[in-house]
């Protein structure tokens, strides 16, 4: 199988495994455990991993706080501000991850207004339009870094900068974006960023969120006095330890596996345009995540394509939001202006270090034929046949 969906998540790197395999066994106590050596060693290799994660972001070490995911960190921002606040207004994009869009949605069921910032054709928020929307009643603003279908990279430090000029803190679902582009919170500036450890090597059901100093927000987890009496639970050593490991290797080598990834993106986003006719590469054209292509291919239907690369050995994604459980295409595709047609027939394809020039090779010789084969069968591309000829 060749693997090209990096951005649903990554395989845990050897590296990574072999730094959390001894918090399984011999070091397995438990971090609160202070007065024997067991547990006071896992507390300090602890927070020795949450020293490397600050140091990976540029912040201090006691701003990061571990969770059980990248889902409970955006969830721990937006509602964990919201009920600390007072104030009744959230604002956020269209094109956010589920675990942002869903706790809005949430929250505007328990009485919270939440305005949904609406996109350009290529995925950008307006800072105007964010202006525009911040009420005196606006508790907070929370706009993703990168986003995991089309790959558009926000304009964070400007959309934070607009939002603080009005004094209103900013959240940003960063899991995309770390690990894979250079981020120092020192200069972004924003309040609270969520990180997820299975999207660079590390493993699934481990993230964590920074919060600055000095945010006013409530705990989710009520319980025992862990990360500072801010989440409660017995820490998941091995994990924490685990996405320290891959975060800062993920940070020492961006340079080199940015270049690789992208080289291997630009060949691949320049095979298919130029074989097949009638493709919408989706996303912004430079500012965009280096692994990530976003495809619409007219007169198809996305379910077809993905059935056929998966027969041929291909782990892609439709780039919908749900793609076996409900046939609604992607709310990402829809607000950036496509058309219900156009957006179902779409694949992301998400590249990673270990993809190789061969893989790309392979790709661009199996996609267009099955492209012509489904095409083939739709009598909308038929009608589009004779009006050309
Ligand atoms: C994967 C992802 C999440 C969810 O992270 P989990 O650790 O899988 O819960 C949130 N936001 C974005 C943008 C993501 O890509």
């Amino acid at each position: 199988m060749i693997y090209f969906d990096n951005a649903a998540t990554t395989a845990v790197s050897p590296a990574v495994r072999d730094a959390m395999l001894p918090y399984f066994a011999n070091n397995f106590g438990n971090p609160s455990s202070i007065f024997y050596s067991l547990g006071s060693d896992a507390k300090r290799e602890m927070e020795n991993a949450r020293k490397t994660v600050a140091e990976c972001l540029g912040c201090d070490s006691k701003e990061i706080y571990f969770t059980a995911s990248g889902s409970e960190a955006d969830n721990w921002a937006i509602k964990g501000v919201a009920l600390k606040s007072g104030k009744k207004h959230i604002i956020t994009s269209a094109i956010e991850h589920h675990a942002v869009l869903h706790t809005c949605e949430f929250l505007e069921k328990q009485g919270y207004r939440v305005t949904y910032l609406p996109v350009d054709s290529d995925g950008l928020v307006s800072p105007a339009d964010l202006e525009n929307a911040i009420t005196d009643d606006t508790a907070l603003v929370s706009i993703m870094y990168a986003n995991n279908e089309i790959g558009t990279i926000q304009p964070i430090k400007e959309l934070c900068d607009v939002a603080h000029k009005k004094g209103v803190p900013f959240h940003t679902d960063a899991v995309q974006a770390v690990g894979t582009l250079p981020i120092n919170l020192q200069d972004l500036g924003v309040d609270m960023l969520s990180l997820s450890a299975h999207k660079f090597h590390g493993p699934k059901g481990i993230g964590a969120l920074y919060i600055k100093k000095g945010t006013k927000i409530e705990r989710l987890i009520h319980g025992g006095g862990q990360e500072k009496g801010m989440r409660a639970g017995t820490e998941n050593t091995a994990y924490i330890i685990g996405l320290a490991k891959a975060l800062s290797d993920a940070t020492a080598n961006m340079e080199t596996k940015t270049a690789h990834i992208k080289r291997l993106r630009d060949k691949l986003v320049k095979g298919i345009l130029d074989a097949v006719p009638y493709t919408i590469l989706n996303g912004h054209a430079e500012k965009r995540l280096p692994g990530n292509a976003n495809f619409s291919f007219r007169y198809i239907e996305g379910e077809g394509m993905l059935l056929h690369l998966a027969l041929s050995g291909f782990a892609v994604s439709s780039g919908s939001a749900c793609a076996s459980a409900s046939l609604d295409p992607s709310h990402v595709l829809l607000a950036i202006g496509l058309p219900h047609e156009i957006a179902h027939g779409s694949l992301r394809i998400s590249l990673g270090a270990e993809n190789t020039e061969e893989e790309v090779d392979a790709f661009l010789e199996t996609l267009p034929p099955i492209i012509e084969k489904l095409r083939a069968m739709s009598p909308l591309y038929e009608d589009v046949l004779r009006k050309e000829n």
